[in-house]
């Protein structure tokens, strides 16, 4: 597999524009690819606004903040992201289909020995790569939101990843300041299965009068040294989303995953979390 020069993400949202920030500040070249033109021009911002951070906290010279954004182009068509692309991170919404369909167009445009990277957080990898005729040379690489703050990557290996595949991933991982596990492909990989056991089990002992949301919360902070309480932290994800997720990981993984019913009656009072004001606690 080639050394990996060109990076191209697709998808400029919450997570595309972070990872393309991290490629471009990391010394690649980067093609961000987004439909939207103004999801573009919005990345642009917030990807000038990490770097000016940077700068302001003497953590990057003003010339390599310069640089960084020198090597970033954006683009609302996917040929013109991908056609020199040494490797490609596709960071479109989480529908199958959108990414299926992707997969059809990174294998018209892209050269053939392109690595194919998805940040997906649930979909199945392995169907995305038998989309195409060339499967080996798809995997996961799951970032973490906001991409700039958080050190891990997992990687992922789909039924048929070729290791030189994950091997040039986690190079690249590496080079963006990374850390990476490796997970064979399975819901919810290592760190979303966890977390939303965690969570689920918070919401029961809420539910059964074990003790107050924030005494949970105080409890796991300062006992077990988690940064966040779960409350918190779901109210920061969304409660509606942390339900698809348990929903997702009870139908693939069985029983003990069943979301707790605190937690969907929450949802089904439009108590979401802080993206709408009010979840486990008001904003
Ligand atoms: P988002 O909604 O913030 O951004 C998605 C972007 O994709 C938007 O700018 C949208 O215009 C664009 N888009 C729409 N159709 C597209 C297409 N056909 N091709 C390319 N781009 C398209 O979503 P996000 O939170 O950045 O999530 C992206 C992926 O990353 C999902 O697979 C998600 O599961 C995964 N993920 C999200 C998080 C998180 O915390 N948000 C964390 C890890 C992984």
């Amino acid at each position: 597999m080639c050394e990996i020069r060109v990076i191209a993400v697709l998808g400029a949202g919450t997570m595309g524009h972070g990872i393309a920030h991290a490629a471009a500040a990391s010394g690649f070249e980067t093609r961000l690819y987004d439909p939207s033109e103004p999801a573009l021009a919005k990345a642009r911002g917030q990807i000038e606004t990490i770097l000016k951070k940077a700068v302001d906290l003497g953590k990057a010279a003003p010339a390599d903040a310069d640089a960084a954004l020198a090597r970033l182009t954006t683009t609302t068509k996917v040929a013109g992201a991908v056609s020199d692309a040494d490797l490609v991170i596709e960071a479109a919404p989480e529908r199958i289909d959108l990414k299926l369909q992707l997969m059809a167009e990174i294998e018209r445009h892209a050269p053939v020995s392109a690595v194919i990277a998805t940040n997906t957080s649930a979909l199945s990898i392995t169907e995305m790569a038998g989309a195409i005729a060339t499967p080996g040379r798809v995997a996961g690489m799951h970032f973490f939101n906001p991409v700039h703050k958080m050190r891990l990557v997992e990687i992922v290996r789909a039924l048929e990843s070729a290791e030189a595949t994950l091997a040039a991933i986690e190079a690249v991982a590496r080079r963006l300041g990374k850390e990476t596990v490796l997970v064979r492909e399975s819901p919810g990989f290592i760190t979303t299965r966890v977390n939303a056991s965690i969570g689920n089990e918070a919401f029961y002992m809420l539910m059964e009068g074990v003790a107050s949301a924030r005494d949970i919360d105080k409890a796991l902070t300062l006992g077990l040294n988690h940064p966040m309480g779960p409350f918190e932290l779901v109210d920061l994800v969304g409660l509606d989303t942390r339900l698809s997720i348990l929903e997702y990981l009870h139908r693939s993984l069985g029983e003990k995953y069943r979301p707790c019913p605190l937690l969907a009656q929450y949802v089904r009072a439009g108590r979401l979390g802080r993206k709408v004001g009010r979840g486990v606690y008001e904003y």
